[in-house]
């Protein structure tokens, strides 16, 4: 089985859910920290969809993979 089949952003250590502010699958990545844009006054952390991943994976505290 390879990491793109089984990692996912919702099953990363860095991953924070947050539907309240999102769409219901999204959430923030806190692997880094926020991230200052051109006209924004305070950072943001970047969002990613639950089923997004990227090279830096870790595997969560609660995943079962
Ligand atoms: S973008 Fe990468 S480091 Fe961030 S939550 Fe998703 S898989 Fe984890």
């Amino acid at each position: 089985m390879t990491v793109e089949a089984t990692a996912s952003c919702s099953n990363c250590r860095f991953w924070i859910s947050n539907p309240a502010k999102l769409r219901e699958t999204g959430g923030n990545c806190r692997r880094d920290p926020p991230r200052i844009k051109d006209g924004w006054l305070t950072g943001q952390w970047p969002r990613t969809d639950c089923d997004d991943w990227c090279g830096a994976w870790e595997i969560g505290p609660e995943s079962h993979l």
